[in-house]
């Protein structure tokens, strides 16, 4: 049984102060993207995890025990329902590794629906979105997918009133960041001063609700882009050069490494990520938002 999920950007990123769990009040808007990762199960005398990606992929970093994402959600789904059954799992990555595009969250959430068609437990929609929020924040949205806004945590996602396709070029860095160094930093950025509660951008809702891709190229928003690029200064080299390739908008997505660049067509991103390339093969492409959620691809 397969299921594939997809990376998410966020649109916008507000992060407000951090409260005294450690944890940073969100208001985003998450676009679904067309960078797949695919997960595979199957009935198992053992359980057992492995992972192949073609792209250029940290594989090493991803563990292959009971810290996985995909293992956790594979446990917690089978822990709920009494399943007793191994499994072994195959994650086949696309989605870069600690490039904050969630990829570890868009296994667990291909796992979920891969294990649950598995073991014929047509578990409801709302009962995966509760396993989804106990996994991580960003596996909600996972399931979602579309575009959707979230507050608080993530973890309670709302399709969004969206026209139209979103044309991307995804830039990959060789090493990824870690997301705990880039909130420490937001905290060391805004040390001393006064945080607002963050808030979600009503000019960027009306532009996704009227296509109006030069205004959401310049209202593109992520509040971990300064704290990112103190850390990985080149990041600003690569932001700035999408821009000049003539791209719409540039963003930091999530808590980095990866950039985004929005284009106002399929033509005009193979143009910039033409250029893009230059010095770069294989670490830039072009993807098309919003796509669905995870979903169950082959059975058998
Ligand atoms: P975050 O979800 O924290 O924003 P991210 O999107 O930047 O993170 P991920 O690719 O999800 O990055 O990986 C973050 C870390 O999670 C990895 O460095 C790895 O140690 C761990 N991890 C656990 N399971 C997985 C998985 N299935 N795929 C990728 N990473 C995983």
């Amino acid at each position: 049984m397969s299921a594939s999920a997809p990376a998410k950007i966020n649109l916008h990123l507000g992060v407000g102060p951090v409260r005294a769990d450690g944890f940073h009040p969100l208001a985003t808007v998450y676009q679904a993207i067309g960078l797949l990762d695919e997960v595979t199960v199957r009935h198992a005398p053992a359980n057992d995890v492995t992972v192949t990606g073609q792209r250029r992929l940290d594989l090493d970093e991803i563990p292959l025990d009971a810290r996985n994402a995909a293992v956790r959600a594979a446990m917690l789904l089978a822990e709920r329902n009494g399943v007793e059954e191994q499994v072994a799992i195959h994650i086949d990555k696309q989605i870069p590794v600690a490039g904050g595009m969630a990829g570890g969250s868009a296994d667990a959430a291909a796992a979920l629906v891969a294990c649950d068609a598995l073991w014929g437990l047509s578990s409801p929609r709302e009962e995966l979105l509760e396993l989804a929020a106990e996994l991580g924040s960003d596996v909600p949205f996972a399931l979602v997918g579309g575009t959707a806004i979230a507050t608080g945590r993530g973890e309670s996602v709302v399709p969004a009133m969206v026209l139209g396709e979103y044309w991307w070029v995804v830039v990959e860095s060789a090493d990824g960041l870690s997301t705990p160094a880039v909130y420490h930093e937001f905290d060391t950025v805004y040390a001393g001063q006064r945080v607002s509660q963050p808030d979600l951008p009503d000019a960027l809702m009306e532009a996704l609700r009227s296509h109006d891709l030069e205004r959401l190229g310049v209202l593109l928003r992520n509040d971990l882009e300064e704290p990112a690029i103190r850390l990985r200064p080149e990041l600003d080299d690569v932001l700035a050069g999408g821009i000049a390739a003539g791209a719409l908008g540039a963003l930091l997505s999530g808590s980095g490494p990866t950039c985004v660049f929005l284009c106002s067509s399929r033509t005009h991103a193979e143009q910039v990520s033409t250029v893009l390339s230059e010095g770069e093969p294989g670490a830039v492409c072009v993807v098309r938002g919003p796509v669905p959620g995870a979903r169950v691809e082959r059975m058998g």
